[in-house]
């Protein structure tokens, strides 16, 4: 990919393309163009490069070939899985546990169970948003379908107790589906469904370096849900449409480059983004969401005391530094973020806050470079 004179530390919105994915996405369009679903020999090409890519991305993740479904991305999986049990049940006392600060694909598909009658719980969150462990568990009964909690938060990075909460709920309700939006934590975490115990999850392409337009929907062998799209008989006849098969192949290829390289990337994650909150924090009042528990190595929320986010990024971005305010849709829209309300921060504090996210493209500099660029630009506008 060709270099920008930018520093692009929004990686949590997406990633460039790898140069692996992006050969890779170009070489099936080339020799695999065909519908995988044909019966010549250029469609049988193009159904073993998915298949194969298929076997790939389940085994990296610890699942079954067959647990793994392409869709458009994390949203449309997100959306299945919260909303598809519900579509052959009753309202009556069936329902729906999550958190309130679940992307903004969960918690709309929840307000859309929620509109239909069924009952949904948004459970809250500590002053570091953490999930509040015993309300999640207390909130799911017998009669609960399904419980969606986030891997981590997109805008925070901040990690939740997935194994506290799951053994518990399980206890109470062995049948609840349990969902993980995994979507951010892919990016810097390695992962394995079955041990971590969870029963399906959302995957997005884009945010590991892989092409816009693809994701995953794992689900666990032991559930089925309804189909979402109907038409043809593609994906198991789960999910109807013509494969994406070169999406679905840079989507492989960029795991394949992330797997093999993640301890190093992890490494240098981390040492770019302490780096640039050292270096801040040496010369501002800020405070870093999370900065002593738990969190994925690539994102930085912090909040500048007395300083509008609004302003900053956009002096930023005339700095050449791309940031964001939160996640990509509650940014685009200008409105507070959902997850820094549900923390209980105030709406003046909540509009100092700013998101870096650092990724795959990142080099070594990046963090002390941002942070240059941040001490002269809130110089400038004080
Ligand atoms: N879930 C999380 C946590 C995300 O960060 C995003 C993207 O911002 C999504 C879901 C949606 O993924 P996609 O853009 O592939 O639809």
């Amino acid at each position: 990919m060709k270099e920008l004179e930018y520093l692009y530390l929004d990686h949590a919105a997406t990633t460039p393309m790898r140069e692996s994915a992006f050969e890779a996405f170009k070489h099936a369009e080339e020799v695999a163009f065909a519908n995988s679903s044909g019966g010549h020999q250029l469609s049988r090409r193009a159904k073993n490069l998915l298949e194969e890519s298929r076997d790939f991305i389940a085994s990296t993740f610890g699942a079954a070939p067959k647990e793994i479904t392409f869709t458009s991305g994390g949203t449309e999986a997100d959306n299945w899985i919260i909303k598809a049990p519900f579509l052959n049940s009753v309202p009556i006392d069936r329902g729906l546990v999550t958190t309130q600060i679940e992307h903004e694909a969960v918690l709309s598909s929840a307000e859309w169970i929620k509109e239909k009658g069924f009952t949904v719980n948004f459970v809250g969150v500590d002053k570091d948003g953490v999930v509040d462990v015993e309300e999640f568990i207390e909130s799911c009964n017998k009669e609960t379908l399904v419980a969606s909690l986030m891997y981590a938060n997109n805008e925070t990075g901040v990690i939740q107790p997935i194994n506290e909460i799951l053994k518990k709920i399980k206890d109470v309700n062995p049948e609840i589906l349990f969902h993980s939006d995994v979507v951010q934590a892919v990016a810097s975490e390695k992962l394995d469904f079955h041990k971590l115990g969870i029963d399906s999850a959302a995957i997005s392409g884009h945010k590991i370096g892989g092409p816009k337009g693809i994701g995953v929907m794992f689900l666990s062998s032991k559930y089925k849900l309804p189909n979402y799209f109907h038409g043809g008989k593609q994906e198991l006849e789960r999910r109807a449409g013509t494969v994406n098969v070169s999406g679905v192949a840079g989507l492989a290829a960029a795991l394949k480059e992330q797997q093999e390289n993640l301890s190093e990337e992890k490494i240098l994650l981390e040492r770019e983004r302490k780096i640039f909150e050292d270096t801040l924090k040496e010369k501002l009042q800020i405070t870093i969401v999370g900065e002593n528990i738990k969190r994925l190595s690539h994102i930085s929320n912090i909040q500048f005391k007395d300083i509008n986010s609004e302003t900053l990024m956009i002096a930023l971005d005339l700095k050449g530094l791309g940031v964001s305010r939160g996640s990509a849709c509650a940014s685009g829209a200008q409105k507070p973020s959902h997850v820094l309300k549900a923390m209980k921060i105030d709406i003046d504090d909540i509009n100092s806050h700013l998101r870096f996210s650092f990724g795959w493209s990142t080099k070594d500099g990046d963090g002390l470079n941002a942070a240059n660029i941040v001490l002269s630009t809130i110089k400038g506008i004080l």
